[in-house]
């Protein structure tokens, strides 16, 4: 996969070519990063890319032309998402990063900066994405956390993809709890079905603990996996 940032601090994303799992996707050419910075595609002397908002108010507003031109300097691959890094967006979900992942072989992340971005700039956009109710300074962390969830989806990053399944919000409940070596620490023991070799009651004991904290820790998710369910039983 292709991945494109717009950006105005690209060494922001540098990380992500050598760290862990994600920097060795990067480094056996599962996904390619490029960066694009609309100060290059600026054309006063200046290289200006902010300017003050219109009507007044506190802060700069990234100027459109730079990051239009930016954009539309990048190759076009013909299965190309193009996604807008916003607070105002809609929230990131794992079925966001299982859609494109899959359905994309390019994704275009545009990062705002100061007060945000012109209006305009945002009918570039396929989408709008927020990796929650806060904000930061930048779109830099949040097209980093995007890249993240998609490229270990990729085929090839990840060891087996039976990890990915079983995992939290793959199928809408969380996962189950993991232990390993020793048996017991400090008082606190390994239950005992996970010891018994029986495959059978193991997998019970793990679907039960799945729909158990999903309910305790997210009854927003245990409602729409029960919907879920009740809709799948209802088609059968
Ligand atoms: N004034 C804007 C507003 O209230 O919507 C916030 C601008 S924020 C300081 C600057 C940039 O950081 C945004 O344009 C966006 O690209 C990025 N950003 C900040 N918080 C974000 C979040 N929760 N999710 C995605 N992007 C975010």
């Amino acid at each position: 996969m292709r991945l494109d940032v717009v950006t105005l601090a690209p060494e922001a994303l540098q990380p992500l070519l050598t760290l862990g799992v994600i920097g060795r996707a990067f480094q056996n050419g599962i996904a390619t990063l490029h960066t694009h910075n609309p100060r290059d595609f600026a054309s006063d002397r200046y290289h200006k890319v902010d300017d003050e908002p219109y009507g007044g108010g506190a802060g700069m507003v990234l100027k459109p032309e730079p990051v239009f031109a930016a954009v539309e300097a990048i190759p076009q691959l013909p299965r190309r998402r193009v996604l807008l890094m916003s607070p105002q967006g809609q929230p990131l979900r794992q079925a966001d990063l299982q859609r494109w992942a899959g359905g994309y072989d390019q994704l275009v992340l545009l990062c705002g900066h100061y007060e945000g971005f012109d209006e305009r700039i945002r009918s570039l956009a396929h989408e709008e994405v927020s990796i929650g109710d806060f904000v930061l300074t930048g779109g830099e962390l949040p097209a980093a956390v995007v890249i993240n969830g998609v490229v270990r989806l990729l085929p090839g990053t990840v060891g087996t993809a039976a990890s990915l399944e079983e995992e939290s919000h793959s199928a809408l409940l969380l996962e189950h709890p993991h232990y390993t070596r020793p048996a017991e620490f400090r008082g606190m023991a390994v239950p005992e079905v996970l010891r018994s070799g029986d495959h059978g009651a193991i997998a019970r004991w793990r679907q039960e603990q799945q729909r158990q904290r999903t309910r305790q820790r997210r009854p927003d998710l245990y409602a729409r996996w029960q919907s879920a369910q009740q809709a799948s039983q209802q088609q059968s």
